[in-house]
């Protein structure tokens, strides 16, 4: 097909990766959405459109809750509120006002959405995901309305890899992954419903991926959801070797039970993000060594009132009894932002910039009293169960907060240390250092700083991935600071939770990385297979790269040889 990808003459394809896991099947692609349909030059008849209309919603919705009946979990709670949109009074009614202005049905239902749609985009993260299930509405809608093919997947008859620019929840949550056995998408980030129903199906999946727009239906293709690339018609038997390489790593993961060290013992402390005490004890379930990051604000988040000192120790020792004698490093309150807490005043919610706003340690310097008593009930958890917390403070933007910060935690008796997340803390890690014992890099925020973009929006995926080599010459800066003041400098978010990128920051000599308990073990797997020198020259690769796709590929490259001391 004309200006469709040609065998053989391309690199891989590189996205996102969301869901472990190498297929080597044809692809398929979801049926045509009805073309856009033209505004009549002339009034239609507002009664015989209006029945029109009427009837081609009723089928849409009826089939949508169909769906929805048959689905389970999260797929039938997504597919519910498909259906639920499809009747939503709302658009519905914007609609029915233009059919009753003489606009055809067609024409109706496109103006009356794009109106919702464009309100929605506007008020970004989770609102603007919703976008994509207007559109499949308005699809479906027309066409029923035109007489054209249902929108959307058409199961296939033997395993195939899906290629399409987004999945509607509709289609998503219906895929069979016997059948379906990759997913790979040009749109969506990592929180998309296309990737959450991924996760739960167990389908291999990448998204955000830049050029599956020319892969054509019936091509093969080897789709690696733990590397997040594409290959094009690649070699069969190299697309055999592929598989049964994932294959043993998988095998290997069942039998890795730590602690986290590269194959020549160089020692990487591997441990958990938690929420709460149910959290923590499920990681001791893991190999995780101890927790490397409790969001104490998670504790709370539906509090309405401070919690009491008592409150928050007995919450705080919970976490502390789960790893007895293991390290934890415990957050002060990140609140704001994307995580409001009833409780702290201090956070405006008519701030029109939230992230930007008075959030994390930023509210303690409006608030003293807030950090002191959480600081007091931090080291009460610790003389209850004999604990030695490490606490750090979110947000922090120069080296007056931190040597603040250290100031009041010491008083408590309480090894002080600071999250990295903005630029301008990682430029000055050095004269942070000075105040505190230990540094955490909290990749989510950082990457949304550092890029300016806004880690909830799954448009901005490709912008806030933490492979961008920008975010990645700012978390090796801090590592050189920790290396030369000899202090503990370890990872937190998200970035440590990809095996491959756990391997470039060992390369730059992090000293820890925690991330979700269910990443640990992949993570340690992986590293268990590599040398530092190998660490380090991908972590130089990476460093060197232009762009987040060219910095993941260098480093597979490096980390993919064999071991090497
Ligand atoms: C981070 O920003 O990387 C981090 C670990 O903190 P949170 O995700 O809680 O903002
Ligand atoms: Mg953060």
């Amino acid at each position: 097909m004309p200006g469709m990808t040609s065998p053989r003459t391309h690199g891989p394809l590189w996205g996102v990766p969301v869901v472990p896991g190498v297929r080597y099947a044809p692809v398929i692609r979801p049926e045509a959405a009805p073309p856009p349909v033209p505004a009549a030059s002339t009034p239609a008849d507002p009664d015989a459109e209006a029945t029109r209309f009427e009837a081609a919603v009723g089928v849409v919705a009826e089939r949508l809750r169909g769906r929805a009946a048959r689905a389970t979990g999260p797929a039938a709670e997504l597919l519910a509120v498909t259906a639920a949109l499809a009747t939503d009074k709302a658009w519905l009614a914007a609609a029915r006002t233009r059919i009753a202005g003489g606009a055809p049905a067609e024409w109706a239902t496109a103006e009356a959405i794009a109106g919702f749609a464009e309100i929605f985009a506007g008020l970004g993260g989770l609102m603007a995901e919703r976008v994509t299930d207007l559109n499949d509405i308005r699809d479906r809608v027309t066409a029923e309305l035109v007489g054209w093919p249902e929108p959307g997947v058409t199961p296939p008859d033997s395993p195939s890899i899906l290629c399409a620019d987004d999945l509607s929840p509709a289609d998503a949550a219906l895929l069979d992954p016997a059948l379906v056995v990759g997913l790979a998408t040009t749109l969506g980030g990592p929180t998309s419903h296309t990737a959450i129903i991924a996760r739960q199906l167990g389908i291999p999946c990448v998204v955000a991926v830049a050029g599956l727009g020319g892969v054509a239906a019936g091509t093969m293709v080897l789709i690696d959801g733990t590397r997040g690339t594409v290959l094009i018609e690649p070699d069969p038997a190299a697309a055999a070797a592929e598989i049964a390489r994932a294959e043993s790593e998988a095998a290997a993961l069942a039998y890795w039970s730590g602690p986290g060290v590269t194959a020549d013992d160089h020692r990487v402390e591997l441990l958990a993000n938690v929420a709460d005490g149910a959290a923590a004890r499920a990681a001791t379930a893991t190999p995780a060594e101890g927790v490397g990051l409790l969001r104490t604000e998670l504790c709370f988040l539906h509090a309405g009132a401070e919690p009491t000192v008592e409150e928050q120790a007995g919450a705080y020792a919970e976490v502390l009894r789960a790893f007895p004698g293991g390290k934890v490093v415990i957050r002060t309150f990140d609140a704001g932002s994307d995580k409001p807490l009833a409780f702290v005043g201090a956070t405006g919610s008519d701030e029109a910039n939230p992230a930007l706003g008075v959030r994390g340690y930023r509210v303690s310097a409006a608030d003293r009293g807030l950090l002191e008593r959480q600081l007091t009930a931090i080291a009460r958890a610790a003389e209850q169960s004999g604990a030695a917390p490490w606490v750090m403070a979110p947000m922090i933007a120069t080296p007056a907060e931190a040597a603040e910060f250290a100031e009041q935690a010491r008083a408590h008796g309480l090894s002080p240390g600071v999250m990295i997340e903005v630029p301008a803390a990682a430029l000055l890690a050095d004269r942070i250092l000075a105040h505190v014992d230990f540094l955490s890099v909290g990749t989510n925020d950082l990457a949304q700083y550092t890029m300016a973009a806004d880690r909830m929006s799954a448009e901005l995926a490709a912008l806030t991935d933490p492979w961008q080599p920008a975010v990645l010459a700012l978390v090796a800066m801090v590592a050189r600071a920790g290396r030369d003041a000899g202090k503990p400098v370890g990872a937190c978010g998200e970035a440590a939770a990809d095996p491959l990128l756990a391997c470039v920051l060992t390369g730059m000599e992090l000293t820890s990385l925690s991330s979700a308990p269910a990443a640990v073990r992949a993570v340690g797997a992986r590293l268990a297979t590599v040398s530092l020198a190998q660490c380090r020259d991908a972590a130089e690769a990476a460093l060197a790269s232009s762009s987040a796709a060219e910095a993941r590929a260098a480093a597979a490259a490096v980390l993919e040889q064999g071991i090497r001391e």
